[in-house]
């Protein structure tokens, strides 16, 4: 007889459609930073839906609204979904003044994932500025947990606006235990505060990481400014667009491709994307609309 365990995926339950909103029940906020918290929640019936890495799904309080935010934890943990958002605007606010044990609303996942596969055996290079590192969690997750000889180089760079801004400060530390080469870099270090990690912008770790730049398999996640950055950083060194994976976000209501509000020139970004190889983004990350 074989026990179910979290690792075990749920089995699908034709039912359950991505496009119903289900209530979820929030089983712990962890607070991130001052406008960050990370919400863990669990279906009122049944399992999490399994999803892929970049997969986000459309999280909602009844009554406000709902947006789209990525799934945070690991792929292969089907006991419950993670979800780390920063506060901006009515529904964000919402969503992280819930407390434990409040119902919320969550249907997906939706979109494109990263493509792990792609880095197996080569350098895989996460880059996230700000919160862009919650969508790759489960990525580099799936990336260390590639079996040996299959299991690339990970390298992982951060960038944040100062020390109090970066997320996950615990399971950075633990990644380097488990031979992830991380560089955690801020903007400024206010005068009251000990950093013992760099300084200056995350685009600047780029060319010291790369040793090959033709192994090189990059992950990049953050705001359009510095993954336009990045891009251009990736491609001085070599590294060729199709070997460039970024996350875009714009505004979104259905998440099907069918309402058009996150049309971004031929893309729709809840359809097409949200994970785009940089070969197919020409000027995108350098428009706000359409
Ligand atoms: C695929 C995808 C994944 C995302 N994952 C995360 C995540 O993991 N964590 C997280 O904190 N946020 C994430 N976002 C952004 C999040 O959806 C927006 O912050 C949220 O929609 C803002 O809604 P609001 O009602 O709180 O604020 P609003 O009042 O609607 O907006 C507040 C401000 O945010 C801007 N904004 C609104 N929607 C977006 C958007 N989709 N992208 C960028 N700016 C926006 C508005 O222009 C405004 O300036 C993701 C967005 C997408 C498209």
């Amino acid at each position: 007889m074989t026990t179910a365990t979290s690792t075990t995926p749920p089995p699908v339950s034709p039912e359950v459609s991505p496009d119903v909103p289900r209530p979820f029940r929030v089983t712990s906020k962890v607070l991130e930073t001052s406008d960050v918290v990370t919400l863990r929640v669990v279906p009122v019936e049944g399992q999490p839906p399994p999803f892929q890495p970049a997969q986000f799904s459309m999280i909602g309080v009844s009554g406000v609204g709902e947006v789209p935010i990525s799934i945070s934890s690991r792929s292969d943990d089907h006991s419950a979904h993670a979800f780390t958002l920063r506060r901006e605007g009515a529904v964000t606010n919402a969503l992280a003044n819930v407390a434990e044990g409040d119902v919320i609303t969550v249907r997906g996942p939706f979109g494109i994932p990263w493509d792990i596969d792609r880095c197996r055996s080569r350098h895989a290079l996460f880059i996230a500025g700000g919160i862009g590192l919650a969508p790759l969690r489960a990525a580099i997750e799936e990336a260390v947990a590639l079996p040996s000889p299959e299991r690339p180089r990970i390298t992982v760079l951060v960038g944040a606006r100062n020390p109090a801004n970066v997320l996950y400060d615990a399971w950075l530390t633990g990644l380097v235990k488990r031979g992830v080469e991380v560089v955690v870099t801020v903007d400024t270090v206010p005068d009251d505060v000990e950093w013992g990690g760099a300084t200056g912008l995350v685009t600047d770790l780029v060319a010291t990481t790369i040793e090959s730049s033709s192994q090189v398999e990059a992950y990049v996640c953050g705001p359009d400014v510095m993954m336009h950055a990045t891009v251009a950083e990736l491609r001085t060194n070599g590294v060729p667009a199709d070997q460039v994976e970024v996350t875009l976000e714009r505004n979104m209501q259905c998440a099907n491709g069918w309402c058009g509000h996150c049309q971004l020139g031929p893309l729709l970004i809840c359809r097409d994307g949200p994970v785009v190889r940089a070969d197919r983004l020409g000027d995108l990350l350098t428009r706000s609309e359409l």
